[in-house]
């Protein structure tokens, strides 16, 4: 990946951490989970991503005026650039299809506004 500092292609996401999950710019403060790209297990890195949309769909749904679901975020501090620049934790890094592939972020999300009867219109 690109490296905002150095300027290279030298950026990694790391193969343990956390991802924040921001939908329409907004996140939850347990909209969160942890990922292990090492772990066999992806089965579970696709259920505790799915858990997390689900809490916050649980909780948008109760919104009067809801906006269409357009922007889902993923959005991870746990990279590495092989050039050592250091970064502040407000710069964030799209983990889509590092860590989780675009696809499956799409099926789930699909899968869920059915559930709660809510509009998506994904540009992600
Ligand atoms: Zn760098």
């Amino acid at each position: 990946m690109y490296c905002p500092k150095c300027l290279n292609q030298s950026l990694f996401i790391k193969r343990k951490g956390v991802i924040d999950i921001f939908i329409n710019g907004k996140k939850r403060d347990n909209g969160r989970f942890l990922y292990d790209m090492d772990s066999a297990r992806e089965d579970k890195l696709l259920a505790d991503f799915e858990n997390k949309c689900e809490e916050f769909f649980q909780w948008y749904s109760n919104f009067n005026n809801q906006d269409p679901i357009e922007y889902v975020e993923l959005l991870t501090v746990d990279v590495k650039c092989e050039n050592n620049c250091k970064f502040s934790p407000m710069e964030r890094f799209s983990a889509v299809d590092v860590v989780i592939k675009r696809e499956d972020i799409e099926e789930i999300l699909t899968d869920l506004s059915e559930k709660y009867k809510m509009t998506l219109q994904l540009k992600i």
